[in-house]
């Protein structure tokens, strides 16, 4: 496989595949450029070295051509991170693109349509894939966020060009982050899984029990787990149809010897909202009426000192209804005891777009050793899935 580290650009049209799928205020302003940001280094690299870029990208979910949706928003500001005058194709195909495209010169960055404006991009179409892959003599992948997609811009594309494709600096980040935590984790390795509900992540769960020492399980979906250890769980959000699956994981647990933690107490609410009344009660003891929306002191402790204890720690999903100041002592917590074993030496993985917001919001992202920016895409491949975005730039054929 190519490496863009060691591929000599010089003259050649780079088909750049990236994930500026930003947040845009009433005024089309970029509210984060993290994403925008992310790509950068792959993007100098192509054009420092001799070569021009020919960027694409989706925005948003649109279902035809909508102003709001359309990437020249951005064109601006990558143009002031990569110091250059971007170009905009009106349009991601068609004539006027790929003549475009044709007279890039050396040094030459392009940023394309919205891919999402035709329907073909989310059909995987082939006949789209092949108009794409026509705008460049080299295709580079550096969309982790869309790589569990089978769409046409990520994995047809690829198809399309038999040698002449790699991963860009940050797909290639994420891959050996991953790598680093799924395969070589210095122990002790700990997860913490937290988000509202069980359902969306049993695979995860279970695949990582083959591998962590610890998993600590907080959030909305620890109630699951404590239900159905016949705990008293008020009006929290459970899912009474996966408290058989909640048992199961446990006993999995058991038999892998791995130290699976459930919160001891909580906050509970008497409603779903930051003016609620609150108190703290064991996580089995919780009322009727009541709902349990963050973890409590003691757990937090706890945590904490399963967390301090590690060499590899992955993290993905809040402990608790962190959006709303009162239930937010648990993630925040967390979110610095991680910052600080990191700090002690040890490696981190924190991923899933909950998660990576609570980290900026206690602006601690640079104090943990990578955060991903695919929430989808890193679940999937943590579940052991084939990530056709991947595969196809690895050259394995896969069903979409
Ligand atoms: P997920 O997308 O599954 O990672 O879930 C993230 C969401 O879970 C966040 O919006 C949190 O507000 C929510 N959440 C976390 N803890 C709880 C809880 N105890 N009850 C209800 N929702 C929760």
């Amino acid at each position: 496989m190519k490496s863009i580290n060691n591929y000599d650009f010089s003259g050649k049209r780079a088909l750049v595949r990236v994930d500026f799928n930003v947040p845009l205020n009433e005024k089309n302003e970029i509210t984060d450029d993290n994403r925008i940001r992310a790509a950068i280094p792959t993007i100098k690299k192509i054009v420092d070295t001799g070569g021009s870029a020919v960027i694409m990208s989706h925005l948003g979910r649109p279902k035809e051509y909508k102003e709001k949706y359309s990437l020249k928003h951005i064109v601006p500001h990558l143009s002031k991170l990569t110091g250059k005058n971007v170009k905009f194709a009106p349009e991601c195909i068609g004539e006027e693109t790929f003549n475009m495209a044709k007279e890039l010169k050396p040094g030459e960055i392009m940023l394309l349509e919205n891919l999402r404006f035709f329907k073909e991009e989310t059909q995987g179409n082939r006949e789209f894939a092949k108009k794409l892959a026509g705008l460049g003599d080299i295709f580079v992948n550096d969309a982790f966020g869309t790589a569990h997609r089978a769409h046409a811009s990520t994995a047809c594309v690829a198809e399309c060009f038999e040698e002449e494709k790699m991963f860009g600096y940050l797909m290639e980040k994420e891959l050996k982050s991953m790598d680093k935590v799924l395969n070589r984790a210095e122990k002790p390795f700990s997860a913490i899984i937290g988000g509202a509900k069980v359902s969306e992540k049993i695979l995860v769960i279970e695949k990582l029990l083959n591998q962590v020492d610890n998993l600590l399980i907080g959030g909305g979906m620890a109630y699951t787990f404590v239900k159905a250890k016949g705990g008293e769980t008020g009006s929290s959000a459970t899912e009474d149809e996966r408290l058989e699956i909640a048992e199961n994981l446990v006993s999995f647990a058991e038999k892998k010897g791995v130290n699976l933690v459930l919160p001891v107490d909580n906050v509970i609410a008497d409603k779903f909202d930051n003016d609620a009344n609150t108190k703290e009660t064991p996580i089995d003891k919780i009322p009727v009426g009541w709902m349990g929306l963050d973890i409590g002191t003691e757990s937090v402790e706890l945590f904490t000192s399963v967390i301090k204890n590690s060499k590899t720690i992955l993290w993905n999903g809040p402990l608790g209804v962190f959006e709303m100041p009162k239930f937010e002592k648990g993630t925040v917590s967390i979110a610095k005891a991680i910052a600080e074993a990191t700090t002690n030496g040890a490696f981190s993985l924190v991923g899933g777009g909950d998660v990576v917001g609570a980290i900026k919001k206690y602006n601690l992202q640079d104090q943990v050793s990578f955060i991903s920016t695919g929430g989808g895409a890193m679940l999937e491949y943590m579940e052991g899935k084939e990530l056709p975005g991947i595969e196809a730039i690895r050259g394995n054929k896969i069903n979409h």
